[in-house]
């Protein structure tokens, strides 16, 4: 049994890891190219340790009492359990582990594979745009305690006197989130070792608490979560019998138990109920049990055990309301529970720091508040627990005036805007029938098995730098256009020349897929250093959704209507999805996501309009996030997929029926929103298939899918070329399961990240693939 200690009344769940400038991105990167070795590689890490936690003291976390979150990771923290784990799949056994810096070594080969191994799958963790990766389990993997590098942090925190909590994601959500490895039996499921990874938990526990660790928090957002494998009331019975283990372990530190991401209110009684000292609750995704806290079954619960109350919301970039956090927390005080005030999430999806934008508006940074904002909320919120609310009246009044200037400023509310997204309809979320589309577009010419691409083509050096000069105004409007249409006119000749039948531009224009249009719309502002890391040492700048939004003017025309005036074929338009847009931005939290889509959505529609009366006759709406905003909760889905759906379809069903329609959706895991990929009624749908081998298109015949399909013969993911015999036999296996008719040949996604040369094999290949197929049907 640990000592019995109490979190002081602030805490976070963790802490941006990646460094206010990246800092560990290139320290990461540079050691991966050899020009760094790995004790430098530790010396930055080790600095960058150091730097949070002071800066998390700064703020107002205590330095004792197990308030500081450990926030670090070289890569990925599921993959920092993996390591604490020593679950090494075994297909990575000959990876030398051992020297100075084998375990640096092992770490990255499984990260990123190396000549030869193929590094471990990333995937999505949870409803979040971070990927994580994803563990392999099967009978043998042999489990055993490494907590070396959690032991080291507990013990370099100590040094520099703050009493720091290590985090782990816990032992059921780590199971949940592996698949079982190629060796692994029929039948098993990862979560089936549930035991002997407790086992091994229970080690790492003991080494902590002799390491001095008086906190340690286990993650465990498998609770939340209606995606897994298990049903949510498994899960609550694995983390029961789970906790029941770990918590009577003889030698531990105190446990906080976190269920971040989603609803966990249904559960809150039992977690309370489980022999750890603290448990905390997503109270911004998720809610209090309201009965139960009324009648005093949540605090009989809670009697010993601590709640950390996630008022403040790790997953946005919002001032928090301030009043309306300490009036919940207030409650749970009032009900007899002993609160901590804490974030819904790891912080890790958050920028750091509002106070680094210097370009940003004012008024829109007073109500912004990044990591550092968000952790000096937390503080005050715990100030006003401890010493009462009179405390902290002057930073509740504050937030009040802020959020009614928000409310109030120009551009969060515009009448035009508004007005139009509520007359919109039903009959402007259809088209015309399915028939008659078909018919109509017959225009076109298109053979079966027709072959395009996704969208970008390589961004070459060249194109990176014309675009930073433009930037740095170096290159004038005009020279950089020019160099654009060049570069257009490249691409289009390259296609011809291959032979395919539906062309790009090559969005050579974007810097990012969303970005671009955040930058191009009312509403939305960029950030200069708001980077959020995506996975390992990439990470992204998500535009700020903060008003209205609408299209001042056509965005993607001018280069769609160049390329398409320089070819017979027809030139697809290329947008991004509202959907996908929302995803990838930090959007507003004062109405319903559904609204802000309509209205981005309307400002798509304009644009189609505008491509098409330019000359453009198929126009792709990219939706990749569709799947990944889909809610964790099941009770939530079919509210989101009507408006994400609807919103494709807002923006969408102004096209006439001679327009074709093509969406492309990255993943291949749809099997639940297969309803809502019908439901977009495009007219072609290109999907990621070449990986999975065609398991895609299966799911999809069996559904009657009707309309076009181009599920991908060439994986983007890697520089391998693909023969003609592999992308022949990939839509033969498809032709199988879907009439020919429907087929699209393509690659699984954009071309972006790939070199010339592999592409233009690839794609020689892929248009000859299509060609043998055409001559034998
Ligand atoms: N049109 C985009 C591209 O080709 C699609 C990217 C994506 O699906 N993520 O780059
Ligand atoms: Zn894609």
């Amino acid at each position: 049994m640990p000592i019995s200690r109490s979190l002081p009344a602030a805490t976070i769940l963790g802490y941006p890891r990646i460094g206010r400038r990246r800092e560990l991105k290139r320290a990461v990167e540079a050691y991966w190219k050899g020009d760094v070795d790995a004790a430098e590689l530790r010396r930055v890490a080790s600095e960058l340790r150091a730097g949070t936690r002071a800066r998390l003291v700064e703020l107002g976390l205590p330095a004792a009492g197990g308030a500081v979150p450990e926030s670090f990771s070289f890569y990925d923290q599921v993959l920092d359990a993996t390591l604490a784990l020593s679950a090494v799949p075994g297909r990575f056994a000959d990876v030398d582990g051992s020297g100075d810096d084998g375990d640096l070594a092992r770490y990255f080969a499984l990260a990123r594979g190396d000549r030869d191994h193929q590094p471990l799958e990333m995937t999505k963790w949870f409803d979040t745009n971070y990927h994580y990766s994803v563990p392999e389990i099967d009978e043998r993997t042999p489990f055993a305690a490494n907590p070396a590098w959690l032991v080291g942090q507990v013990s370099e925190a100590r040094e520099q006197g703050v009493e720091s909590r290590p985090v782990i994601v816990g032992p059921v959500t780590y199971l949940l989130l592996a698949k079982a490895s190629d060796e692994a039996g029929e039948g098993f499921r990862p979560i089936d070792r549930l035991d002997d990874v407790v086992a091994v938990y229970a080690e790492i526990l003991r080494a902590l608490a002799e390491a001095g660790a008086t906190w340690v928090q286990l993650d465990e957002p498998a609770l939340v979560s209606d995606s897994l494998a298990v049903p949510r009331s498994e899960v609550l019975a694995l983390v029961e019998r789970a906790y029941a283990v770990l918590g009577g372990a003889e030698e531990r530190p105190s446990i906080l138990l976190a269920a971040p991401y989603g609803d966990s209110a249904e559960a809150l009684v039992r977690l309370g109920s489980l022999p750890v000292e603290a448990v905390q609750a997503d109270l911004v995704r998720g809610a209090l049990p309201q009965a139960a806290l009324e009648s005093g079954e949540l605090a009989r619960a809670f009697a010993g055990t601590q709640l950390v109350a996630g008022v403040v919301d790790g997953r946005n970039i919002w001032r928090t309301d301030l009043r309306a956090a300490f009036d919940r927390l207030g409650a749970l005080q009032a009900a007899g529970i002993e609160v901590v005030v804490g974030t819904s999430n790891n912080l890790q999806h958050v920028p750091h720091d509002v106070g680094d934008e210097s370009k940003l508006d004012a008024r829109l940074k007073s109500w912004l508040a990044f990591a550092d904002q968000k952790v000096a909320q937390v503080a005050v919120l715990a100030r006003g627990l401890v010493e009462g609310a009179e405390a902290i009246e002057a930073e509740l009044a504050e937030t009040d005036r802020v959020l009614a200037d928000r409310a109030a400023a120009p551009g969060v509310r515009v009448d035009a805007v508004r007005a139009r997204a509520e007359a919109a309809g039903d009959d402007d979320r259809r088209r015309a029938d399915e028939q008659t589309r078909r018919d109509a577009q017959r225009a076109l010419g298109i053979p079966r098995f027709a072959t395009t691409t996704i969208g970008s083509f390589p961004q070459t050096g060249e194109i990176r730098r014309a675009r930073a000069a433009f930037t740095r105004g170096e290159l004038t409007q005009e020279e950089y256009h020019e160099f654009l249409r060049a570069e257009i006119e490249r691409v289009i000749r390259l296609q011809e020349e291959i032979g395919l039948d539906v062309l790009v531009h090559g969005e050579a224009e974007r810097n990012d897929m969303v970005q671009y249009f955040a930058e191009n719309l009312d509403g939305f502002a960029v950030t200069e250093n708001g980077w959020v890391q995506s996975y390992g040492t990439r990470a992204t700048r998500p535009s700020i959704l903060w008003g209205d939004v609408s299209r001042p003017a056509p965005i993607t025309v001018e280069w769609s209507s160049f390329a398409q005036s320089l070819t017979e074929r027809p030139v697809k338009g290329m947008l991004t999805g509202p959907v996908t847009i929302l995803a990838w931005s930090f959007v507003r939290d004062d109405q319903p996501l559904g609204d802000t889509a309509a209205q981005v959505a309307l400002a798509l529609r304009d644009e189609i309009d505008d491509l098409v009366s330019a000359g453009i006759r198929i126009v792709q709406v990219d939706e990749p996030a569709l799947r990944e905003l889909l809610p964790l909760d099941a009770g939530r889905q079919a509210d989101y997929l009507e408006w994400s759906v609807g919103s494709f379809r807002l923006a969408t069903s102004g096209a006439e029926p001679e327009v074709q329609i093509h969406t492309h959706l990255c993943y291949s895991e749809f099997g639940e929103i297969i309803d809502a990929i019908d439901g977009l009624a495009a007219d072609v749908t290109s999907i990621e298939a070449a990986r999975s081998r065609m398991d895609v298109v299966e799911p999809l015949g069996e559904h009657g899918y009707s309309r076009g399909i181009g599920p991908g013969v060439y994986d983007i993911h890697s520089p391998r070329v693909p023969s003609v015999e592999e992308q022949t036999e990939l839509i033969r296996i498809a032709a199988e399961r879907i009439p020919g008719e429907q087929l699209w040949v393509n690659p699984d996604c954009g071309l972006k990240t790939r070199g010339y040369e592999e592409t233009v094999a690839s794609l020689t290949n892929l248009v000859r693939a299509a060609q043998a197929v055409r001559a034998a049907a």
